[in-house]
């Protein structure tokens, strides 16, 4: 068996360890006589394991008391809907940061529930970077305003918590959650999908400020209430429980490589192997300013796109797999989550070198 170096954007690379963990652990989890797919969720087996898993993540994250975690299903997209169900709180405007497809996504399905305003976009300069906090044109009487902290498609990342005064502030972190230290209180709501830097996909999670929950429209499921869920300790309805177990390995795996600033130093070390060869070149090239370059998610470009088949070929046969960019911007994307080690990043930039070499 060989395992392949992963770019994917996700459901993507998850460490090796834990997969090891699962593997050994399937068929009879602790002396239970069964795998945890097999448990009920209500039985003291998987609630030990997902109350472990929901500890590991307050800690590595230092989530304060006054906010709850909830283990939701649904992913990301789920969460479009269901964060202006939950937070409009009889206001009726959002304001939206537009960086990318992400953002678009978010702001288009909020519009089904509230009136969903561009407070700032990056769309004029093709989404190379995160507006500037002071061009903002923020309502202080909206019900929240939404970011997108990571644009795993476009690769632009916040690299500071905005502050937007009273009106709370949510974050889609899908893409960057647990990839390096967050202060949470900066937030009123961060949400993201577990298949980038967590676990399986299937679980959703949820960081959401008290004062925040239990004020829900009418007609939102009660499984998507975040009162109803809360109060349930997330087992309101049936939760992932597989995906949570194999999400607690990672923060475990995680907290023992040293917790997220450990995580942050790996991962700023293996932006650099790229982003410095990006820049060292005219035959690859960055599309995204320097200042919001995502740490996680590196798309480029090559100069003539009609080398971009066998680019892909040439990775394929070096075991550097799920390159291909996304259909919307094209080129290539290299996502480089927790999981990934240097090593993967070093032989993708060997391999470009080569490839550079001999078609330049
Ligand atoms: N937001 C971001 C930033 C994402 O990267 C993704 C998935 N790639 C989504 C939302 C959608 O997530 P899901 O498919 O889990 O609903």
């Amino acid at each position: 068996m060989s395992r392949v170096f992963n770019f994917s954007a996700g459901p993507a690379a998850l460490p090796e360890p834990v997969l090891r963990q699962c593997a050994a652990e399937m068929l009879d989890w602790h002396g239970s006589g069964m795998s945890v797919m097999e448990m009920s969720h209500r039985g003291p087996q998987f609630i030990a394991i997902a109350q472990e898993a929901e500890a590991l993540l307050r800690e590595l994250l230092a989530v304060p008391a006054n906010y709850k975690v909830l283990f939701m299903q649904g992913g990301a997209i789920g969460e479009n809907a269901i964060v202006p169900m939950n937070l409009l709180r009889g206001k009726t405007r959002i304001d939206f940061v537009d960086t990318g497809a992400w953002s678009q996504k978010s702001l288009q399905e909020a519009g089904k529930y509230g009136e969903a305003h561009v407070a700032a976009s990056s769309a004029a300069t093709g989404y190379d970077r995160v507006p500037p906090r002071a061009d903002w044109q923020l309502d202080p009487d909206a019900a929240y305003v939404h970011i997108c902290a990571n644009e795993t498609i476009g690769g632009v990342e916040y690299f500071f918590d905005p502050d937007v005064g009273a009106v709370p502030l949510v974050a889609d972190m899908s893409s960057n959650l647990l990839s390096r230290p967050v202060d949470v209180s900066k937030y009123g709501l961060i949400y993201g999908g577990a298949q980038k830097n967590i676990g399986p996909s299937g679980l959703t999670i949820v960081i959401v400020r008290d004062d925040l929950i239990g004020q829900a429209l009418p007609c939102t499921p009660s499984a998507f209430d975040y009162k109803t869920v809360a109060d349930a300790e997330s087992m309101y309805n049936t939760p992932p429980t597989w995906a949570i177990y194999v999400a607690g390995l990672v923060f475990r795996w995680i907290k023992d490589r040293g917790g997220l600033q450990a995580m942050e130093a790996h991962n700023r070390a293996k932006a650099a192997v790229l982003y410095d060869y990006l820049d060292a070149t005219d035959f690859y090239r960055s599309p995204v300013q320097r200042d919001c370059r995502s740490l996680m998610n590196v798309p480029f470009h090559l100069k003539d796109k009609a080398l971009d088949a066998a680019f892909l070929k040439g990775a394929e046969a070096r075991g550097l797999v799920q390159l291909k960019g996304h259909r919307v911007v094209g080129g290539m994307r290299a996502s480089i989550y927790n999981a990934m080690p240097i090593e993967g990043v070093h032989a993708l930039v060997d391999w470009m070198q080569a490839f550079e070499r001999e078609h330049r």
